[in-house]
């Protein structure tokens, strides 16, 4: 299919990853109805409160990064349109995502509901400080880009745990880039230059 043949031409090369993808149907996440004849083209498109659900290839890209195990606890922090958090779902055994807006948060909770992905939670909450409850988690993916790695985030990683994020201001063009937490620290490595919505503190006015 065209849409597994532009992300393996893309460097998603994951088997696991392109499986997960083939599996979950980006136009059901596309509901801005003008886009969506555009769903299985990789690039980024508009969807509610001024956001944008991700491009597919960068999705795959993500991850693949992440390296993912059957019995990781994920958080995914911008939930936007839930078709990232639909793809983790099937590569992990439990995805928390949450979005600043509680608009999207109740959209994406109706499709996990419609497409019986039962090992998502969605809350409505500020991401840049994690989920304190639920840590700490095997991986942590960030989809809005902030200037450095939030503290808060580094701290509810789990030892051996693998965070993958942009950051960068929110204008220019961002380093997506993997921190993996060591006994001792964090290892830093930089992937690719990418460009994401900017993560906001606080909740979205609804
Ligand atoms: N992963 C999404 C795309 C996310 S766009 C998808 O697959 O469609 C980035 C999202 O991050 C937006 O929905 C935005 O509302 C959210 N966001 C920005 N700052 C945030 C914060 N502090 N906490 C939670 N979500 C945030």
């Amino acid at each position: 299919m065209q849409f597994l043949f532009a992300l393996r031409s893309r460097g998603v090369t994951d088997a696991r990853v392109l499986h997960a993808m083939e599996h979950v149907d980006r136009k059901a996440f596309v509901t801005t109805g003008l886009f969506s004849d555009r769903a299985y083209e990789d690039m980024p498109l508009p969807i509610a409160c001024g956001q944008t659900i991700s491009q597919p290839s960068v999705v795959g890209l993500m991850t693949q990064a992440l390296d993912l195990r059957d019995r990781d606890k994920v958080l995914e922090v911008g939930t936007g349109s839930g078709y990232q958090a639909a793809i983790l779902s099937h590569l992990a055994r439990r995805v928390y995502t949450v979005d600043r807006h509680k608009r999207l948060v109740q959209a994406a909770e109706a499709i996990f509901e419609r497409l019986g992905l039962a090992n998502i939670t969605a809350m409505t909450a500020d991401g840049s400080r994690g989920l304190p409850d639920q840590a700490p988690f095997d991986r942590i993916l960030v989809t809005a880009a902030a200037e450095d790695p939030p503290g808060p985030l580094l701290a509810q990683l789990r030892v051996g745990g693998i965070m993958v994020l942009p950051v960068g201001q929110s204008d220019a063009v961002q380093a997506l880039i993997r921190v993996t937490r060591t006994e001792d620290g964090f290892d830093y490595e930089e992937l690719r230059a990418v460009r994401f919505v900017p993560l906001v503190e606080g909740l979205g006015q609804e």
